[in-house]
C-alpha cells in the first residue's frame, strides 16, 4: 500500500512479520488529460516544487512528468554536499532558507534522508585567500549564517594528518560552516516523491515532454510520449536538459550544458568526518556512511548532454586529491559517473516567468543545485501559485543577463565553464 507512515511502530510491526507489509513509496500514476499545474522534470527540484505546491499553496491537481525514472538525473548523481556559505546578497538568504528547510526536512517528509550536519571546511593556502574567506564569512554572519575563520593550528586539531609543512600549497587555515554537511541524495528524491504523492500529486515516470501547446502566446499544455496533457500552468525543472526543453517552446536560454563527474573509492575506516574543499585546486571530499571517499572537482570543459565524463578530468580531479592528501593515492577508486550541469552565464540560478504566458522556468543550477533543492522547490511553487517571485528568489530573474544585474558569486565573468 502506498501512503503508509514510517515510524518506530511501523518498523517494529514489519520486523515482526518479516517486512511483508511495506508497499511502494508512491503510486505509479497514469497521466490524466489535464492538470492545474504540470512540472516537467522529476529531479529534486521538480518533486520539491510539486510537494510545496500541494503542501503550502493548496494546489494538488499537479503532475510531475519525468522522462526516465525518479532519481535518474543529477539528484541521484551529486556528491551530496549541502551548505549556505555564499557571499552575495542575492544568494545568501536563498541558500540559508534551503539550509533551514534541510534541518527540518526529515520530520516534514516523514522520510529518513540522512541529513548529516557534519560541517564544511574550505581550506585556504595564501594570505589573499584568507582575506577573501574572511570577507565571505563576515557577509554570512551579517546575514545570520554561521561561519568561523580558522587558522592552521585550529585546522590541524581537526585534521592532524593533512600535510601542513611540506606541501606544495601549505594549509594556512580554513573557513568553517558547522551547519553544512551532506544529505543522502536519492533519498531526497524518494522522500519528496512519496510526500507529494501522499498529497495527491501524480508522479508519472517514463513520460518525456516532446513539445508545448502554445495558443495565443499562452502555454496550455504539453505533448508527451504518452499523449497530450493540458495544463493551467507549466513549470520547467529539467536541470541539464533545460536548454533543449525550453527550445521546444521557442526559448533560447543563457545556459550551457556541461558534464560534471563524481567519484567514490572503496570503503575505508573513518578518515574524514566532515566535508573538505581544497583551496588551491578544485577538489572537494567527504566520506559516506558506508566508508567510501566521495569526491569531485571541475566540470569537463565541453558542452554535452551525455551522462558520462572523459579521462583528462578524471586525472585532473585525482591530481587535486593527491596534492591535498597524498594518502588518497593508496585507495582504490570504485566507481565514477557523470551528470549534466545547467551552467548559467553568471553561475547563479533562474526562477522566473518566461516570455510565454503560463510557462515558468527553474534552471541554471550549475554545480550547486542539490543544496538548493528545498528552497528552489518552495520558491518555484510560490512563483507558480502566486505569479510573483518569492522574497528569497527575487534576484533570480531571467532578464538579468540583458539588464546587467549579474549574481557572479565567483567574480569570473560571463564564462559558464568557470563558475
Ligand atoms: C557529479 C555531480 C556532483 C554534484 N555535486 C553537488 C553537490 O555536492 N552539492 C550540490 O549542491 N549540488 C551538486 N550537484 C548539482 C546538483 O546535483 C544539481 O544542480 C541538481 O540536482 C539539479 O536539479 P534536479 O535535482 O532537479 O536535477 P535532475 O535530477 O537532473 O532533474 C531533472 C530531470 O528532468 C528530466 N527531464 C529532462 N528532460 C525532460 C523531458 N523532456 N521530459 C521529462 N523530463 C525531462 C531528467 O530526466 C531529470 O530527471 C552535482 C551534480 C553532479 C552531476
Amino acid at each position: 500500500m502506498a501512503g503508509q507512515s514510517y515510524s518506530i511502530f511501523s518498523v517494529l510491526r514489519e520486523a515482526l512479520r518479516g517486512h511483508s507489509g511495506w508497499g511502494p513509496a508512491w503510486r505509479e500514476a497514469e497521466p490524466k488529460p489535464r492538470y492545474d499545474a504540470i512540472i516537467v522534470g522529476g529531479g529534486g527540484h521538480g518533486l520539491a516544487t510539486a510537494y510545496y505546491l500541494a503542501r503550502h499553496y493548496g494546489i494538488r491537481d499537479v503532475a510531475v512528468l519525468e522522462k526516465g525514472w525518479i532519481g535518474s538525473g543529477n539528484v541521484g548523481r551529486n556528491t551530496t554536499i549541502v551548505r549556505s556559505n555564499y557571499l552575495l546578497p542575492g544568494n545568501i538568504p536563498f541558500y540559508e532558507t534551503s539550509m533551514k528547510l534541510w534541518e527540518g526536512l526529515e520530520q516534514d517528509l516523514n522520510y529518513n534522508a540522512m541529513v548529516s550536519q557534519r560541517g564544511i571546511l574550505n581550506l585556504y593556502h595564501s594570505d589573499a585567500q584568507r582575506d577573501a574567506y574572511a570577507r565571505r564569512g563576515n557577509a554570512m554572519r551579517l546575514h545570520g549564517v554561521d561561519a568561523e575563520l580558522l587558522d592552521s593550528a585550529q585546522v590541524r586539531r581537526m585534521y592532524p594528518w593533512l600535510d601542513y609543512d611540506n606541501a606544495r600549497f601549505p594549509i594556512k587555515g580554513g573557513l568553517l560552516q558547522r551547519r553544512a554537511g551532506t544529505v543522502r541524495h536519492d533519498a531526497v528524491a524518494w522522500g519528496y516523491a512519496r510526500a507529494a504523492d501522499r498529497l495527491g500529486v501524480d508522479i508519472v515516470q517514463n513520460c518525456e515532454v516532446t513539445g508545448f501547446r502554445i495558443e495565443g502566446g499562452r502555454c496550455t499544455g504539453v505533448e508527451t510520449t504518452r499523449g497530450a496533457i493540458g495544463a493551467g500552468k507549466v513549470g520547467l525543472a529539467c536541470a541539464g536538459n533545460s536548454s533543449r526543453v525550453a527550445a521546444m517552446a521557442g526559448l533560447t536560454l543563457p545556459i550551457e550544458s556541461h558534464v560534471l563527474q563524481a567519484f567514490v573509492s572503496e570503503a575505508v575506516k573513518p578518515v574524514i568526518d566532515g566535508v573538505m574543499t581544497f583551496g588551491a585546486g578544485h577538489f572537494y571530499i567527504s566520506q559516506s556512511d558506508k566508508g567510501g571517499l566521495v569526491f569531485g572537482g571541475d566540470i569537463d570543459g565541453y558542452n554535452s548532454y551525455a551522462q558520462r565524463g572523459n579521462l583528462p578530468v578524471v586525472e585532473d580531479v585525482l591530481e587535486g586529491g593527491m596534492a591535498l592528501m597524498p594518502r588518497i593515492g593508496r585507495v582504490r577508486l570504485l566507481r565514477s559517473w557523470g551528470g549534466i550541469m545547467d551552467m548559467s552565464m553568471d553561475g547563479s540560478p533562474i526562477i522566473d516567468r518566461t516570455p510565454v504566458d503560463g510557462l515558468y522556468l527553474n534552471a541554471g543550477w550549475c554545480y550547486g543545485g542539490f543544496k538548493a533543492t528545498p528552497a528552489s522547490g518552495l520558491c518555484f511553487a510560490h512563483l507558480l501559485a502566486r505569479d510573483e517571485p518569492h522574497a528569497d528568489a527575487r534576484a533570480y530573474r531571467l532578464d538579468r543577463f540583458a539588464s546587467g544585474h549579474m549574481i557572479d558569486e565567483k567574480g569570473v565573468g560571463n564564462q559558464p565553464n568557470l563558475h
